[in-house]
């Protein structure tokens, strides 16, 4: 397999490879397509920051807004010393995608900081995490562009933007992000609906295939809040999890983790080395690793040219944005494995978003049932949708859901006039 390293890993060369080929697939109109296949706006900002040793340094910052044609831009912040402006652009491009292929009425944002949190304080976060909000001040907003959280950052960082935004504007603004504690406008479900929004197209997937879940052996990428989420609660509905892993390393145990257990530890020691219930394994040989569902649930490009080859699972399930690159695209489709691309498996984190950003809006709030059955309605929903899609024009699971996305966005497009 010829290989384009390390263009293959560019996420944004990964996103406009899809997106392109989904666009011809529709006939778009060219100039149509010119329009969407670019981010419309692209914001660097330096920040400064008072260490806590005194010192003063600045890090750079983005926030690239996609599109705003269905609704304000909605999308994640990423906290890396490895982000780069394509690699915002390309999860802006996919929260588009994802938006309407869910049918919600946002459009795609994404951002981030460079920097390495475990290397600073909370205090030295908080900071940053400020300093960033007030230089989006103009940007940002629940009409405009909401943030929600991503790698490396959590509630306690959507309370931090919340509230800075708040202080600007001199009134309390809950809708201007999503994935705020409950006590502050955040809604019951939304730490989980990653994870759950997994497990329900898990759950169709294993139905279309024929697959009895309590024999079907799951992989995850990754224990933070989406694969740790997943893992949590596909082990209560009976699946069996036989790997996990984070960044320092992973777990296989063929008799299945106890992932109670696994949380608890985890809780406790902030790592699952050494943990009693299963026997060491690396990352990246887990992904090859006999099972039947594959969740990278962690960072991009880890399903390449180099080792798509030699996967097991049937089912691959993306529950980070970009897992898999273009060319091992092709290589899954020989090998027949079933793929629940991104922009449909993880869609539980900004549906529950979206009903947060009512819920703040109208100031009621429902109950996590509530929450619940509607994800539910809308991933079982979208799942059928885009299986019809890949009957329908005889493509991958992958590009039918970019078909699909991408034609709501430019009938909207269409009808607005913007094209005209
Ligand atoms: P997180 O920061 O909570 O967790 C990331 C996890 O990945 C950690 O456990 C980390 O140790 C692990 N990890 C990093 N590199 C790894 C490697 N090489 N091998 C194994 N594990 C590794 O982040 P998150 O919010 O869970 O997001 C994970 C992915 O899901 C990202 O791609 C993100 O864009 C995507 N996503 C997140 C949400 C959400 O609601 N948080 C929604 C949709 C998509």
């Amino acid at each position: 397999m010829e290989t384009r390293y390390p263009e293959e890993v560019n996420p944004w060369e990964a996103q406009v490879s899809r997106s392109d080929l989904a666009a011809k697939k529709l006939k778009l109109d060219e100039g149509l397509w010119k329009i969407l296949r670019e981010p419309s706006r692209e914001i660097i900002v330096h920040i400064p920051v008072q260490m806590d040793d005194g010192t003063l340094e600045t890090f750079t910052g983005f926030r690239v807004q996609h599109s705003i044609d269905r609704g304000p831009a909605k999308g994640g912040i990423r906290y890396s010393p490895k982000l780069t402006l394509d690699e915002a652009r390309a999860l802006a491009s996919w929260m588009t995608w994802k938006c309407a292929l869910v049918n919600i009425p946002f459009g795609g944002s994404a951002g981030g900081v460079i920097c390495n949190p475990d290397k600073m304080s909370k205090r030295e976060i908080e900071r940053l995490t400020r300093r960033y909000t007030a230089e989006l001040m103009e940007v940002l907003g629940p009409e405009k562009d909401v943030p929600g959280p991503d790698i490396n950052t959590d509630e306690q960082i959507m309370a931090w933007i919340m509230d800075t935004y708040s202080m600007h504007v001199r009134h309390t603004v809950t809708a201007v992000v999503t994935g705020k504690p409950v006590e502050l406008g955040g809604s019951h479900g939304r730490n989980e609906a990653t994870g759950r929004g997994l497990m329900i197209v898990c759950d169709e997937a294993i139905k279309k295939l024929n697959m009895n879940r309590d024999q079907t052996r799951v992989v995850i990428q990754g224990f933070g809040n989406v694969g740790s989420n997943a893992a949590r609660l596909m082990h209560r509905r009976g699946y069996k999890i036989v790997g996990v892993s984070t960044s320092t390393g992973g777990l296989y145990n063929r008799n299945g983790i106890d992932i109670d257990a696994l949380w608890m530890y985890h809780k406790r020691n902030n790592t699952l080395v050494r943990f009693p219930g299963a026997a060491e394994s690396g990352s990246a040989e887990l992904l090859v690793t006999d099972c039947d569902i594959l969740i990278p649930a962690a960072v991009e490009n880890q399903i390449t040219s180099r080792n798509a080859d030699r996967l097991k699972a049937q089912i691959l399930c993306e529950g980070a944005n970009g897992p898999t690159t273009a060319e091992a695209d092709d290589i899954l489709a020989d090998k027949r494995v079933f793929v629940i691309p991104d922009i449909l498996a993880n869609s539980g984190g900004v549906t529950v978003s979206y009903f947060e950003w009512v819920q703040d809006r109208q100031g009621y709030f429902w109950p996590e049932s509530e929450v619940n059955d509607r994800l539910d309605h809308t991933m079982r929903t979208s799942f059928a949708e885009v299986l019809k899609a890949t009957e329908t024009h005889d493509v991958s699971n992958r590009i039918a859901a970019y078909m699909l996305a991408i034609d709501r966005v430019a009938y909207t497009l269409r009808q607005r006039g913007i094209y005209a």
